[in-house]
């Protein structure tokens, strides 16, 4: 039974060092408890807060403890009458290839025809971030221009398509032109940018928002929120979901040197926590099911393959090697 643990606390761009494996005896399950085998581990950003000894909306990891993100797993054995063998679950897990659980804070999934892994992207937080910071901060009208960053992302993705269906022009900023490409071509986004090849990114987001930008949903924060927010309209509204550009401690290049324009523009910019919005989860869940059902919302993942990929595939998050959601399948 592999354990995944945080052997140090990250200096800057977290490395494979800063991890340690160990093996241990595949635990029973006391009474009341069941015993999980993790199928499919969700890689997030931000983990990467969680690394650092600092407060924030989760506590911090202790050192030489398991590392836990959204995971599903298989009930192998049981002693809760809650659960039988050969049940599905998710929730937020611990890095190890089995571990036992009192059941607490667990969901089980009815697959319903869904991969499993969209309970941990589309079907899931991921899902629920798009939907709730999108429509609950952004509020978009039809006609009006939507601009994301990190917009071929697990969150980005899914924001860009619900924009699009709710009438938007929708514009996505993304590290390489196959991002830029596969945003115009199956997600239907109106315009692309790659922010690493345009020289002017001000001018290149002028241009693809002929009409100003009304709503943008960060998740990246500092110089490309910069560029952004000289072109927002009055009345903009700006979901703050993240900031993965500062989430390694570069405080070099640490925005927001343009707020002035939030005033001259009347705009709202709101920072949030998905958690925030749980009372809309379950109409949100029945929309986002609905529309991946219809085929209206694609489901865009990047699959590792194996258990001991999983610090690999969350340190590839910074480097941008994902296309969607990043997951690692841990079933072989
Ligand atoms: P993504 O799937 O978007 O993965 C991260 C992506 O960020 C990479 O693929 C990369 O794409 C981009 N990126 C990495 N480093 C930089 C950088 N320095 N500058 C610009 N872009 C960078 O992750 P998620 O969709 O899971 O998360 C997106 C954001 O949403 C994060 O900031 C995360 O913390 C936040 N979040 C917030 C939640 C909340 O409740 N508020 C819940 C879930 C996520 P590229 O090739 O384009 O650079």
């Amino acid at each position: 039974n592999k354990i995944i643990l945080l052997d140090k606390r990250p200096v800057g761009k977290v490395s494979l060092n800063d991890f340690k494996f160990l093996q241990s005896e595949i635990p029973q399950p006391k009474e009341g408890e069941i015993l999980l085998k993790t199928l499919y581990v969700s890689v997030d950003p931000y983990l990467r807060g969680r690394m650092n000894d600092s407060k924030s909306y989760v506590p911090p990891f202790q050192l030489n403890e398991p590392i836990q993100s959204g995971i599903v797993a298989k009930v192998v054995k049981t002693n809760n009458a809650a659960f039988k063998e050969g049940d599905i679950v998710s929730g937020s897990l611990k890095w190890q290839e089995y571990q036992v659980s009192a059941g607490t804070g667990l969901n089980k999934i009815e697959s319903d025809g869904n991969s499993l892994t969209a309970y941990l992207g589309i079907l899931g937080m991921t899902g629920l971030t798009a939907y709730c910071g999108l429509l609950e901060i952004g509020k978009p009208k039809a006609g009006e221009t939507l601009v994301i960053s990190g917009a071929a992302g697990a969150v980005g993705s899914v924001v860009g398509q619900i924009g699009k269906l709710l009438g938007c022009r929708v514009v996505g900023i993304a590290g390489t032109d196959e991002k830029v490409e596969m945003l115009k071509s199956e997600f239907h986004f109106d315009a692309a940018i790659n922010y690493k090849t345009t020289p002017d990114l001000k001018k290149a987001i002028q241009d693809a928002c002929p009409d100003g930008v009304d709503i943008y949903f960060d998740n990246v924060g500092a110089e490309i929120s910069d560029a952004v927010l000289v072109n927002i309209n009055k009345f903009a509204r700006i979901p703050v979901c993240g900031a993965i550009s500062l989430y390694n401690g570069d405080t070099s290049s640490n925005g927001l040197r343009i707020s002035s324009v939030l005033v001259t523009k009347s705009a709202l910019m709101q920072g949030f926590i998905v958690s925030n919005y749980a009372d809309k989860f379950p109409a949100a869940i029945k929309q986002l099911t609905a529309w991946v059902k219809e085929g209206k919302l694609i489901s865009s993942e990047t699959i590792e393959e194996g258990f001991d990929h999983i610090p690999q595939a969350f340190i590839d998050l910074f480097d941008g090697k994902n296309k969607g959601k990043m997951i690692v399948d841990c079933t072989n």
